[in-house]
């Protein structure tokens, strides 16, 4: 089968969406039995190339732990198309709607039919499941696919692209490489389905490409996620689910944590916790096997830049965790950092950090916190430590973020059965869970008219008859007097 490689150089992205399409339209719809075999097959290839992939990606990041790429993308990878194999008989029934009582015996019902052909677009942090789940998703609904990675990923994008061409047709799947330039190009192909990962302002550029063909879109984006610490709940369940969010994949997580908001009179106790936490989780200092470097130059350098102009606007730096005795100077390492005292217009408390930086703010009451967060674009996530009193309750009615964490950061996204995605500038639409077959499906409503039907006797000539329907329907006419 191995041809897709070969097959997809000599063709463009535009020629290999005509075969797609052309493939799709003569055949008939997927069955069930044959969507949950491209599932199993593409299940099967993944445990096949899981050490290639976990050598890959750690390549690409400089350093990444094969237990985090595990953790956190083989594993959601596997469980999340054993969700859909499990679902997708539900997921695919016909379902029978109301007819009113005026447009009796006919019937009503919706039909989900595959899109077609479906574009994923994907970033690099987390460059194998951000590609393979929203593939999953998309062959669940019948679809076909043409996947476009990350190009700062560039070896996992070689090894998908790989394993996809040794068990798929170009027909069923193809990957298409390249950077900013073949994205742009990739973003304007005409679609049955786009749905695009990635950087808000990228978001933006994709949107507008994707309105010239009103190609449907799902963005999954990014932001500023808050973590809000309710008072007196500064302690290790906290600070561990903190520090688990922030630090995972070096902070390169769109679900991280991004600013922590903290009661005034816990500030202290936070700083001892999270430093406590970041030496129990790295007890070797950050040059461990366990902490994964920062992508590339630039994406470091952004991150010591965030770092410096906080600083120099009077913030308090402070490195956290273990101090080796001789650390092994791993490439582009930054240790978890806390910033204290940052200002509201600092780069910091703009931008989306994207790295193990975590900025503290204090306040004083929930109040605050709420105006806070709704003074800004609302949040991809937001996370709330405490109990469920009055605080947190009033919280949750007043902000509006993609999801929402309960003493807990970034697991909701490894939930199949809820839905995933922002709202504004952090997403649009949402995948996982029935949503994402949804967001690939078309929703058909389709209306069989019974042979005796009442609206068959309401033509003209009108009549008597007529005039009883509508006395049932809109009431008896009132005479003017
Ligand atoms: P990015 O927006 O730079 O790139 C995403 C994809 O878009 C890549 O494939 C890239 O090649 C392509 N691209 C780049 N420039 C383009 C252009 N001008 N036109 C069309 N395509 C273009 O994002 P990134 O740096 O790879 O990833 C980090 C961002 O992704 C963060 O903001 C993060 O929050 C977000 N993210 C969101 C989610 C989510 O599920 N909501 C998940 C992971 C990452």
């Amino acid at each position: 089968m191995n041809t897709l490689n070969e097959v997809s150089s000599t063709l463009n992205a535009s020629e290999i969406l005509s075969r797609q399409r052309k493939a799709f339209l003569k055949a008939e719809p997927p069955t069930l039995q044959q969507r949950k075999a491209s599932l199993a097959k593409l299940r099967a290839a993944v445990i096949e190339y899981r050490s290639e992939l976990q050598v890959a990606a750690s390549e690409d990041f400089g350093h990444r732990s094969y237990h985090e790429t595990d953790v956190m993308e083989l594993v959601g990878i596997v469980q999340s198309i054993d969700y859909l194999m499990r679902n997708l008989r539900r997921f695919m029934k016909p379902e029978k709607r109301h007819v009113s009582l005026f447009y009796r015996s006919a019937s009503a019902h919706i039909e989900y039919q595959p899109k077609g052909v479906i574009g994923v677009m994907a970033p690099w942090n987390y460059p194998i499941s951000l590609t393979l789940i929203p593939f999953a998703t998309a062959i669940a609904a019948g679809n076909r696919a043409m996947l476009k990675p990350s190009e700062l990923t560039p070896q996992t994008s070689e090894v998908i692209s790989r394993m996809l061409a040794a068990n798929f047709s170009i027909e069923e799947v193809a990957v298409v490489l390249g950077g900013p330039e073949v994205g742009a190009e990739f973003s304007a192909l005409p679609f049955d389905h786009l749905l695009f990962t990635g950087s808000t302002p990228v978001g933006r550029k994709v949107m507008k490409a994707a309105s010239d063909n009103l190609v449907p879109l799902t963005l999954e984006l990014g932001g500023k996620s808050p973590a809000i610490v309710g008072q007196g709940h500064v302690n290790s369940r906290t600070m561990t689910s903190i520090a688990y969010g922030k630090l995972s994949n070096g902070g390169q997580t769109c679900v991280a944590p991004d600013y922590a908001l903290v009661h005034e009179d816990d500030l202290e106790a936070f700083i001892e916790e999270y430093n406590a936490t970041v030496s129990r989780f790295y007890p070797n200092g950050p040059d461990c096997d366990d902490y994964t470097s920062i992508v590339n130059e630039r994406h470091y350098a952004r991150l010591q830049g965030l770092l410096d102009s906080a600083k120099q606007n009077g913030a308090r730096i402070i490195e956290l965790g273990i101090k080796p005795e001789s650390a092994k100077n791993r490439t582009r390492t930054l240790v978890p950092t806390l910033v204290v005292g940052a200002k509201d217009d600092d780069a910091i408390m703009r931008e989306e950090i994207f790295g193990p930086i975590l900025p503290v703010r204090t306040y004083r009451n929930i109040d605050e916190v709420i105006n806070y967060i709704n003074e800004r674009d609302r949040p991809l996530a937001l996370y709330y430590f405490g109990e469920k009193d009055a605080d947190c309750k009033k919280l949750l009615r007043r902000t509006t973020s993609g999801n929402v964490g309960i003493n807990n950061t970034i697991i909701h996204v490894a939930q199949d059965d809820l839905p995933f995605g922002g709202i504004g500038p952090s997403g649009m639409g949402a995948y996982h869970g029935i949503e994402g077959f949804r967001s690939m499906s078309h929703a058909k409503g389709i209306f069989d008219q019974g042979r005796w039907n009442f609206p068959s006797f309401l033509h003209a000539p009108f009549g008597k008859f007529m005039e009883l329907a509508l006395a049932i329907t809109l009431g008896k006419k009132k005479s003017k007097s």
